[in-house]
């Protein structure tokens, strides 16, 4: 009542606000109060949270998707951010860091010169060699001149540091194998996003078995064994790519067995779509290393022919 009645005397005085009566001026600040009161019950509903069936608060900060196809075998969306997180694990200080190549290796890089690499379209791998390894410059991944069947590969990698972005926005690439089969390459440190997409991963087909990242800026290493898919000569797909991942000395693959080429780097097969097998392939394949709009370095690099003795 005593707000009432002080707003009824207007500008009022004590004696005023004493002497004003429950009249005509007091109705009508009980007129106004009224709309006063809805509009801000109007804004609450607006503004406050509304309850919903919405995923739980720590799956929405990791990027992915949960209206693509099911993972065949899985209960899983393909880059599904639901997907559990691999475990992490510590690696050692430096498992095959700056290993010397076998003598039955080729060099790829030993950081002095990009002469074993090229652009798609065979021109010369434009990104910039400095201090004894390579880093992406231009806009496109470089390729391998040579092609092997089966093989053994070891290159080392570091993400950008100061990281930055986030999610598959954080130090991404990857090792395109026929720039088909795709381990990814990511700063997966401290870092989350699709477990199908982290470092490690055959992307879009297998989150690595465990999460064996490095910090960013810190030197890493992939020792990879992959064979070849092959067909009949019929066109039939006899045997699917076959891959064994090391992450700094850690396995992340185990001799998975891709369901196809990598979504999104080939036109075969579309992002967030299933893999599936193209046309047949010779299995002498070429290594990509992807550029996916963040800088990387690499240093390192050598690869291995496999089953020279007892060709398949
Ligand atoms: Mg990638």
């Amino acid at each position: 009542m005593e707000l009432l009645f002080t707003r009824c005397s207007g500008a009022g005085t004590k004696s005023k606000r004493i002497n004003c009566p429950i009249g005509k001026k007091a109705m009508k600040k009980d007129l106004w109060t009224m709309p006063y009161a809805a509009s801000l019950l109007l804004l609450g509903m607006t503004y406050l949270p509304i309850p919903s069936r919405a995923a739980p608060a720590a799956a929405e900060s990791i990027d992915g998707f949960r209206d693509t196809p099911m993972i065949p075998g899985t209960q899983w969306h393909l880059h599904d951010p639901d997907r559990p997180q691999p475990p992490v694990v510590t690696p050692g200080r430096n498992f095959s860091q700056e290993a010397t190549a076998p003598s039955d290796a080729e060099v790829l890089f030993d950081g002095r010169d990009l002469a074993k690499w090229q652009t798609a379209s065979g021109q010369d791998a434009p990104w910039k060699v400095k201090d004894g390894f390579m880093e992406t410059a231009g806009r496109e991944g470089i390729r391998t001149r040579g092609k092997w069947k089966d093989l053994q590969l070891h290159v080392e990698f570091a993400t950008p540091l100061p990281p930055k972005g986030s999610g598959q926005g954080r130090g991404n690439s990857g090792i395109l194998i026929n720039g088909m089969y795709e381990v990814q390459v990511l700063d997966s440190y401290q870092a989350k996003t699709y477990p199908d997409g982290q470092a490690g991963a055959i992307y879009g087909q297998s989150p690595p078995l465990v999460n064996a990242s490095k910090p960013p800026g810190e030197w890493q290493t992939y020792d990879i064994l992959f064979e070849s898919p092959r067909w009949n000569p019929q066109g039939e797909l006899i045997k699917k790519a076959v891959v064994t991942v090391l992450h700094n000395g850690v396995v992340v693959q185990n001799h998975y067995e891709f369901t196809g080429i990598t979504d999104g780097i080939t036109g075969e097969v579309p992002w967030k779509t299933l893999a599936h097998y193209g046309p047949p392939h010779p299995p002498e394949v070429f290594i990509e290393l992807q550029y996916h709009n963040n800088p990387l370095r690499f240093r390192n690099i050598w690869v291995r022919q496999l089953g020279l003795a007892n060709p398949r």
